[in-house]
């Protein structure tokens, strides 16, 4: 008996979504680490329009051997934890720019570019960054607010005390909540 023709790309499902530079979208979250995966996770549950723009997934916790007492985990190697990451955050579809540098962060006329050392570019109403220590750090209140309206910081870029893992995802899903009610207050959504 002949079949219709059918096959399904396995390795196309492993995808994640490319983001479009043509889009505005609702936040940009800038980051690979705990941080800005938990953002992805709790921004996608809002049902936002955001896309994760990394160098790499995992930020420090891929540099790490052994995590201990993560909670759920007693023992569990950096390099599963992200797997896990990684898994938990495609399982919603969010567009990811990966092995992207981040040049540039602007605002003008109440959007954000961002711009790519590659040399491409995205907007968005909002932005988190979650960045990682390496660098300068970004002082947040209690919402993961900055001086900037729109700018939210999460994990080890901030001035928020403890740089662990937990900690770091616990804000990240902060501040994509704070975003969300930004847009809300704002009349964004
Ligand atoms: C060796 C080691 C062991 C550790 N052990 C533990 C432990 O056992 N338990 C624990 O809780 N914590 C541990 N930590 C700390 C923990 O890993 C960090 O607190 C946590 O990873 C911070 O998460 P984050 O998302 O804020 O930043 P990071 O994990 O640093 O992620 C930052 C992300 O931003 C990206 N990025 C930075 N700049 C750019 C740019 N210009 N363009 C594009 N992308 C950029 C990076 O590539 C990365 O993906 C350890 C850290 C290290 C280094």
């Amino acid at each position: 008996m002949d079949l219709p023709g059918f096959s399904l790309d396995l390795a196309a499902l492993e995808e994640t979504k490319r983001p479009d530079p043509q889009e505005t979208y609702d936040l940009l979250i800038l980051g690979g680490g705990p941080a800005a995966l938990a953002a992805a996770v709790y921004a996608a549950r809002k049902m936002l329009k955001v896309v994760l723009i990394t160098r790499d997934f995992g930020g420090q916790v891929g540099d790490t051997s052994v995590v201990e007492n993560y909670l759920g985990f007693q023992t569990i190697t950096g390099q599963e934890l992200v797997n896990r990451f990684v898994e938990h955050v495609k399982k919603f579809e969010v567009p990811v720019a990966e092995g992207e540098t981040i040049a540039e962060v602007r605002k003008d006329d109440g959007l954000f570019g961002v711009l790519l050392e590659s040399g491409s570019a995205y907007s968005a109403r909002t932005v988190i960054a979650a960045l990682g220590k390496r660098h300068r750090k970004l002082v947040v209140d209690c919402h993961c607010r900055t001086s900037v309206a729109g700018l939210f910081g999460a994990g080890d870029i901030t001035t928020v005390p403890y740089d662990q893992i937990v900690i770091s995802a616990g804000e990240g899903a902060k501040a994509a909540l704070s975003a969300y009610d930004f847009m809300v207050r704002q009349g964004m959504l």
